[in-house]
């Protein structure tokens, strides 16, 4: 199993960090040029919750986030600007060059990390994060979720797979390394479906990857169909038996960046074994070890 650990010591020599920073300010899932709403699981925030005031610049940002784990982390650590919510690709060409610039500027900064959808991957933004691989290793995170078109279309995704399988090739030509966001538990979705979504993920290229399981966020429209009794959460032992399957479809070389992610704590509603981080990370030791 390589961890994203393991890859980040041999590629930076170093521990590294994320710093997240916010820059977009909505997505194409929301203003309606794709959609409305957004994601059912989506909260307000663009699934950024955790990044620094919008109102300050990106190196200020920046060095909000790293004076938050500066301690821990130690002098030697490396920081990776996370361009984390909402999609960080939604906007000009030359936006997201300058705030690239800026990030990449930062003096404890060693790679940058852009969140973003499929279908936000035009070729003169493919020619920014090109132009940025040149000067700094850079990650995209591509929020998939699942391979399967039905469930996508229950989600609101608002694109198809094959978006995906094409911004994968795209990116990977461009120099950037890809990392695909895939989510166990949702609504209707079997077993086999989502170790299907993991084989998907494998078979397009993608070089790591992230497993989350579905958490309920107030006032998304998850809730509703949550307290309306149309899907059950995962449990805790549930959701992990499944993470170990989908390992097992993994290349060696494949990095894993996560085994499951939490929610904002103020606004998770389910599965609440999620919000406990010390006793999910004591499982996952006892378990992957
Ligand atoms: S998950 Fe991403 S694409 Fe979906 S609504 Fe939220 S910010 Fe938009």
């Amino acid at each position: 199993m390589l961890t994203a650990n393991m890859h980040y010591k041999a590629r930076f020599g170093c521990k590294m960090y994320k710093a997240s920073i916010s820059f977009a300010k909505t997505c194409p899932n929301r203003d309606g040029s794709k959609g409305t709403g957004g994601c059912i699981f989506c909260s307000a925030g663009g699934s950024g919750e955790f990044s620094s005031c919008v109102k300050k610049n990106i190196s200020e940002q920046i060095d909000d986030a790293i004076s938050q784990v500066s301690k821990k982390a130690g002098p030697e650590a490396g920081y990776i600007a996370y361009f984390q919510s909402f999609t960080n690709t939604y906007c000009r060409p030359e936006e997201l060059a300058d705030a690239m610039a800026e990030a990449t500027a930062h003096p404890k900064v060693k790679a940058l990390s852009v969140a973003t959808r499929p279908d936000c991957l035009p070729d003169d933004i493919l020619e920014v994060i090109s132009e940025r691989t040149k000067k700094i290793p850079v990650y995209v995170e591509l929020g998939l979720q699942t391979s399967d078109d039905q469930t996508a279309e229950l989600i609101n995704r608002c694109y198809e797979t094959c978006v995906y399988d094409d911004a994968v090739k795209r990116l990977k030509q461009a120099g950037a390394n890809v990392i695909t966001h895939v989510i166990f538990g949702l609504p209707g979705e079997r077993e086999e479906q989502m170790l299907d979504s993991v084989k998907h993920c494998v078979d397009a290229g993608t070089d790591g990857i992230k497993f989350t399981c579905l958490y309920v966020l107030k006032d998304t429209v998850l809730e509703k169909m949550w307290r309306s009794g149309e899907f059950e959460v995962l449990g805790r032992e549930e959701y992990f038996d499944i993470v170990e399957k989908a390992l097992k479809l993994l290349p060696s070389d494949t990095v894993i960046h996560r085994l499951t992610g939490d929610g904002p704590k103020k606004l998770l509603l389910a599965p609440v074994w999620t919000a406990d981080k010390r006793s999910v990370i004591n499982y996952i030791n006892r378990r992957f070890a």
